[in-house]
């Protein structure tokens, strides 16, 4: 379905904005009397009930509005991908789009020149309401990608933004700003997400994302996979295992080709972080499991730069010598202060060949997943922040996670003495919550200070959230992986069979998260219910099991 609006907003000029009092009257009068005039076009709202996404029974507190808007649908002409924003705050957000008639061939069927896009960011999704709008060149050499960091907005805004390119525009899409730093709220809420192979699943549940009522969406690694056709493919990818700048670049576009995640992008700012499969799977730094490490460095930097080319992230593009700049920190009033993480970039080579087994290196002194500036800042962020909770957004999971004498040495288990000055600093800061992505399974931990002496206490809570549509354990694992739950004092509830999302409210009193998940990742559509539920009061660095998952 298409959005057509009445009119094109982003034709109409002169391209300045124009403040003034007959403006202002007129935003007004079609304030009242637009919106409604997208409903008719929102078929999902009639497929909720009445309370919004969530249902009273559900255990978050408050039920969710509903949206005014689909956001579901593509542009016209070149706007093949959707739009995108992220890295949202107190008075700017970065706004992504892609020029691309047919995205899956090299050059995207466009003009081998730069190209000027327009953009336009509004306060309403008629864009009416104009706040700011420009020009942008979208470089034949970055693929035509456009990114534009829009400043001067208000914090805890929410603004409707959409590109035009020669007589196409893009579909519209919706974001919103963080709060003022230090300013006062009340509550907040946002999704958590992470792994979404094409190949193992729909995105059934990116559709339900969409409809959310949430903030912005924290998303924690595997955007893409970097493998070749599966056998065994629900649907399969486009091309063997990726190693051009193209290749990562089609993938990237395969990928942004379905609707349901140019929905979810659409509708919500996303705080995103990578894990291994944006660039080969398990790869630590630049070593890479079975590439020499000169091709590796190569395949390394395509795919940095098609990271940077299709995430709305702040930051400059990608270079052999700087990398690219992913760790970073965000202010939501005085309730949050959110620390995403770099696991890949600076990841020493992997202990014990890499394998799932144990070894005398796991305590070694010299290995690092993040390293030492990274190190350095997060503590200095951490310690920095006055806001009463501390978001850590992490790539691999930090509890203990022994499969009896065996450990996952890609995980934290492989970085002992690191992530033991981790839960040392953890111990100095109350109410540190680390959400993590990569394996799959929703895996609800408290964190230990030392899991060898339970009565040393816990630092924290760790929330790791299950993939979008990446497939999870297998019959066996799954049932050890449940057991887990039991045998470890530190894992306090594990769901290794859903796939789907968290949606977190957090207060200065609690924290509650929701497991979303969804009937099925194997057909186009799907229900989505709440499997799991958990509550983590302040103070406590403590996880309350509300709905056993
Ligand atoms: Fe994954
Ligand atoms: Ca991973």
């Amino acid at each position: 379905m298409g959005i057509a609006p009445p009119r094109s907003p982003l034709a109409s000029s002169p391209m300045k904005k124009r403040p003034g009092p007959p403006h202002k009257l007129r935003r007004r009068e079609l304030l009242k009397l637009l919106p409604l005039a997208f409903l008719p076009a929102c078929a999902r709202s009639t497929e909720r009930d009445g309370q919004g996404p969530i249902s009273a029974a559900d255990p978050l507190s408050h039920a969710a509005p509903a949206l005014e808007a689909p956001f579901a649908s593509t542009g016209t002409g070149p706007f093949t991908l959707g739009v995108a924003s992220g890295d949202p705050r107190d008075d700017r957000v970065m706004l992504w789009t892609r020029l691309a008639a047919d995205p899956m061939v090299a050059g995207g069927e466009m003009p081998a020149t730069d190209l000027e896009v327009e953009w336009i960011l509004a306060t309403d999704p008629e864009l009416s309401s104009v706040v700011r709008r420009g020009k942008k060149v979208a470089m034949a050499s970055q693929a035509h990608v456009v990114r534009v960091d829009v400043d001067g907005l208000s914090p805890s805004t929410t603004y409707y933004y959409a590109f035009r390119y020669a007589t196409s525009q893009s579909t519209v899409g919706r974001t919103r700003t963080l709060p003022a730093r230090g300013d006062h709220v009340a509550a907040i809420r946002f999704a958590v997400a992470s792994c979404q192979n094409w190949q193992e699943g729909r995105y059934t549940a990116h559709r339900h994302l969409a409809e959310e009522d949430v903030d912005f969406v924290l998303f924690l690694g595997d955007y893409i996979y970097e493998e070749g056709i599966a056998k065994d493919a629900i649907r399969p990818h486009e091309s063997d295992e990726l190693e051009t700048l193209d290749d990562y670049r089609r993938r990237y576009a395969l990928y942004k080709t379905d609707p349901n995640l140019q929905a979810a992008h659409a509708a919500h700012p996303w705080i995103a972080i990578w894990d291994d499969h944006e660039v080969a799977q398990n790869y630590a730094g630049t070593f890479a499991i079975d590439k020499s490490a000169g091709d590796f460095l190569t395949r390394r930097a395509s795919a940095y730069e098609a990271y940077w080319e299709n995430l709305p992230l702040r930051a400059e593009a990608p270079t052999a010598e700087r990398g690219l700049q992913v760790y970073r920190d965000f202010s939501v009033g005085d309730l949050a202060h959110i620390a995403m993480l770099d696991g890949r970039q600076f990841k020493s080579k992997l202990v014990c060949d890499g394998a799932i087994r144990s070894c005398d290196d796991r305590l070694s002194p010299q290995t690092s997943m993040l390293g030492a500036g990274q190190e350095k800042w997060l503590a200095e962020t951490l310690r920095a922040s006055r806001a009463s909770w501390k978001l850590v957004g992490n790539n691999v999971m930090m509890a203990p996670f022994p499969f009896g004498a065996m450990t996952n040495n890609d995980q934290w288990d492989g970085f002992v003495v690191e992530r033991q000055r981790l839960l040392s600093l953890f111990r100095e800061i109350p109410d540190v919550v680390v959400f993590t992505g990569d394996v799959h399974a929703t895996v609800i931990s408290e964190l230990p200070l030392d899991p060898a002496k339970p009565d040393a206490g816990n630092v924290g809570v760790e929330i790791v959230t299950t993939a979008l549509s990446s497939r999870g354990a297998n019959h066996g694992l799954l049932e050890l992986l449940s057991r887990a739950a039991t045998v470890l004092p530190q894992v306090k509830d594990i769901n290794a069979k859903d796939r789907g999302y968290l949606v977190c409210e957090l207060t200065h009193d609690e924290l509650r998260i929701a497991l979303r998940a969804v009937s099925t990742v194997e057909a186009e559509e799907a229900t989505v219910r709440t499997t799991g539920a958990w509550r983590v009061a302040r103070g406590s660095r403590h996880v309350d099991v509300l709905q056993r998952s």
